[in-house]
């Protein structure tokens, strides 16, 4: 049997002629940029966020920065984030002029430790930016209790955690702004690059909105210097149809959870990933920790089972990183993840089958 890691061709065809017919009017018309598929679009993923505003942009990265530059970051200003996320997270940060400070994650969520936080704040710190990693939210709680004391705002970084929530509450609405992706591979994906910010901060969502269209307030006004950074209107089409569809297969993905849990749990020498009681976790990645990392996913890959690893080079351990001069060592969690973590396979579209087939070559493997 073959397991692939993702598997996007099956969703595509699915929807195939939902999304053509939205594409066909957007070539007769040509109305590429903005317009009333872009508009619907941020409507639809305001409400699924529970947020007042949403604002369509070029990518998740985009997403970052656009609110970090909001923000007022300014050259020299720290911002708490994590060692173990994508380096878009941090290359935000940096590119918004401020400096990323990490602290290490907690063993359990692999998400920020707010007790680690406090030690790491300076006269400099503007805000912390917690990482829902894999779809789990962080401790959203703990951190307000921080950043209120110390008067630092909060972003989430939600690419990973469309429709999660903690406590009730969506992701995208639990601090100042959220950034999200639609990277084809995560839970809600365009056909292309695309991203989004939400925010019930009106005057946070105006500024976005000029930042993403080169600053300006109309045509050919700029206000300040800008950025090229909008969602196009065929990815907005495509999102809205697959919008539809996201709460069935968010539901899918934790059906899948529940299932690879079921057939694991007897394993002492695998840790599950956890799911805190406060939240609901949408297992953009379902993450294992486990001793024999490298030689087990050689073997899975044998059997046409394609795991994957997020993420392997923690980011003070990057080159690109190395002028922060962070050894191995300084993150003791994150590195541990980094060793040992495996990610299995995981979409809606994964069958009962596949997820037994799995299961049972990683017990012959370990
Ligand atoms: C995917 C991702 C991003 C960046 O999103 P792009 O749309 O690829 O720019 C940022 N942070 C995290 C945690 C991500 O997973």
């Amino acid at each position: 049997m073959n397991v692939p890691f993702l598997d996007l061709k099956t969703q595509n065809s699915s929807l195939k002629q939902e999304i053509l017919a939205d594409w066909e009017r957007i070539l007769e018309n040509a109305s590429f940029i903005g317009g009333e598929y872009v508009e619907r679009f941020e409507e639809d993923f305001a409400q699924a966020c529970n947020t007042s505003h949403c604002v369509g942009v070029g990518s998740g990265t985009d997403a970052l920065r656009f609110i970090f530059i909001a923000l007022g970051l300014e050259p020299g200003d720290e911002v708490i984030t994590v060692p173990n996320t994508f380096i878009a997270t941090t290359e935000a940060i940096s590119q918004a002029g401020g400096k990323a400070v990490f602290v290490d994650v907690d063993s359990a969520t692999y998400n920020i430790d707010p007790s680690k936080i406090e030690s790491a704040i300076t006269p400099r710190t503007k805000g912390i930016v917690p990482v829902h990693l894999y779809g789990c939210p962080a401790d959203m709680d703990a951190l307000h209790v921080i950043a209120q004391k110390h008067n630092l705002w909060v972003v989430e970084d939600a690419c990973q955690a469309h429709l999660a929530e903690y406590k009730g509450k969506r992701a995208g609405s639990l601090a100042n702004a959220a950034a999200f992706s639609f990277y084809p591979g995560k839970n809600l994906g365009g056909c292309g690059e695309g991203g989004a910010v939400t925010t019930n901060d009106k005057g946070l969502s105006n500024k976005i909105q000029m930042l993403r269209d080169h600053g300006q307030s109309k045509k050919y006004h700029h206000e300040v210097e800008g950025y090229n950074g909008r969602l196009d209107a065929l990815q907005a089409a495509a999102l809205t149809v697959k919008l539809r569809h996201l709460p069935a297969w968010t539901a899918a993905r934790r059906r899948h959870a529940t299932q690879y849990r079921e057939y694991l749990s007897s394993l002492d020498n695998i840790v599950l990933p956890f799911e805190p009681e406060y939240a609901k976790h949408v297992y953009h990645l379902f993450v294992i920790l486990i001793n024999n990392r490298d030689l087990v996913l050689e073997q899975l890959q044998e059997k046409g089972i394609t795991a994957g690893l997020h993420y392997p080079v923690p980011l003070h351990l990057q080159k690109a990183y190395s002028h922060g001069n962070q050894p191995s060592g300084s993150f003791p969690v994150t590195e541990g993840c980094a060793e040992r973590l495996l990610s299995l396979p995981m979409y809606a579209e994964l069958s009962d089958e596949q997820i037994n087939y799995v299961c049972t070559e990683l017990k012959n493997c370990i």
